[in-house]
């Protein structure tokens, strides 16, 4: 019988496991996840999860991102193992070892270890009191610490912070945000549209504080405040940290595949070694119609990829085309931003709507073309910009920047 072993039962792991079943393997599936909850959706995480506000009669939280129930499994014999580690892939005898000393045989190996968050290098980063955001642990623990009145100081403005910041404001903390760059959100959408989230926040009453760096964490066991760059301190009862991500590579490098940014993989998800997959944070993939390759810490391509994994293990060539895509939801404002951008930028920016309405839609285009689109607080257009990107079509920024429907443009 065919064994495929998956390592990593987050939304990428999961997906594939879903989509084998769904789409008739007949092998033996095996889940290695090294938590010990059911597979899980993350986006929740920094937002509802930690609002606290999905909750049943006694007051707990309702855990509305589990990816399947717990009969799932077994109904679709899918074996799933939590709170158990893959220590090292073997690629000569086609198996795994997990923590406990146990091998396992693969025909296909599929390697969704996701990604870590990026810890502080400063003096204090282990005071309790400090946290980071990534299992749902982490969440209920950053909850409980967002009380009224607590002094909360998110340290990276991307979008845990903001999103953390957004939950900590609505839960009555005193919030500051302290953004390395000029300004949160930069990178991705530009000093043309990324003021709109800074001014958004300092509406809501966070004190947002560019060019700074967190250089130690102060307190003797519990964290009492961040110290800058400038000796100054920011007064703090509850830390976050949010300074980005690493993709959990080990096992892959370890097993020698190729590892630049993420996992190399092709379109059908294949690493150097064409039994062995990688899918969501740590793939690192020919992206079919960007003609380059991405690698995407988002939830969509988690899915995507956990889809796509699971169809090249059945035999079927049918890489994704979809552009990346990602949301976010911060107080009463909601964003969905579709495409690529890549590392030769844009030369123009087009806004139908104006940012002080928050309720617009942001095009960046280069030569004429549209790269991506985000709209933000305007809803069901995702896929007519995903059209229009795709499209390659020269636009009239003109009739973009005015009503011409998306699809006529
Ligand atoms: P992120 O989005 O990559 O943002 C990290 C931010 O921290 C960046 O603004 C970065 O600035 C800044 N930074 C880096 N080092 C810093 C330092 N020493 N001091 C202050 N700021 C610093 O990462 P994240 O917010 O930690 O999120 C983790 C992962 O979860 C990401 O992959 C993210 O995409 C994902 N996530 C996604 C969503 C969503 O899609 N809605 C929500 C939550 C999390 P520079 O850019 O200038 O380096």
């Amino acid at each position: 019988m065919s064994v495929t072993v998956v390592v990593g039962a987050s939304v990428a792991g999961a997906t594939v496991a879903q989509t084998l079943r769904a789409e008739g393997y007949d092998g033996r599936v095996v889940l290695v996840g090294d938590e010990p909850h059911l597979p899980y959706q993350r986006p929740p995480l920094s937002k509802g999860r930690l609002r606290g506000t999905d909750v049943d009669d006694a007051g707990a939280p309702t855990d509305t991102a589990t990816l399947q129930p717990e009969a799932w499994y077994a109904e679709h014999d899918v074996d799933l193992r939590r709170a158990t580690r893959v220590t090292a892939v073997d690629r000569a005898s086609a198996t795994v070892r997990l923590a406990d000393g146990e091998d396992l045989r693969w025909d296909h190996l599929v390697l969704a270890t996701g990604a870590e968050p990026r810890r502080l290098a400063v003096p204090g980063a282990d005071l309790s009191g400090v946290h980071t955001l990534r299992t749902v642990d982490d969440a209920d623990r950053l909850r409980d610490a967002l009380v009224p009145g607590a002094r909360v100081v998110v340290v990276g403005g991307g979008w845990i912070g903001l999103e953390v910041a957004a939950v900590a404001r609505e839960r009555g903390g005193e919030v500051t945000v302290l953004e390395a760059g000029p300004m949160p959100l930069l990178r991705v959408l530009g000093p043309e549209v990324a003021p709109l989230l800074t001014a958004l926040h300092r509406d809501h009453g966070v004190d947002v504080r560019t060019d700074v760096q967190a250089t130690a964490l102060a307190g003797d066991e519990r964290v009492t405040g961040v110290t800058l760059g400038d000796g100054s301190t920011v007064p703090a009862d509850v830390v976050v940290v949010g300074v980005g991500v690493v993709p959990r590579t080990a096992l892959a490098e370890a097993a020698g595949l190729e590892v630049a940014n993420g996992v190399v993989v092709d379109e059908l998800l294949r690493t150097s070694d064409p039994r062995v997959l990688a899918a969501g944070d740590i793939a690192h993939a020919w992206h079919p119609v960007l003609r380059t390759r991405v690698r995407v810490e988002h939830w969509a391509t988690a899915v995507r990829h956990g889809e796509t994994a699971a169809r090249t293990i059945l035999g079927r060539s049918e890489p994704d085309r979809r552009l990346p895509f990602f949301f976010t939801d911060q107080y009463d404002l909601g964003m969905e931003y579709v495409g690529h951008v890549g590392p030769d930028g844009y030369d123009d920016v087009v806004l139908r709507g104006d940012l002080a309405s928050r309720e617009l839609i942001a095009f960046w285009l280069r030569d004429g073309r549209v790269l991506a689109g985000a709209n933000i607080n305007v809803w069901d257009v995702s896929e007519q910009i995903e059209e229009l990107v795709v499209s390659g079509r020269r636009v009239d920024r003109a009739h973009l920047a005015g009503d011409v429907p998306l699809d006529r443009l």
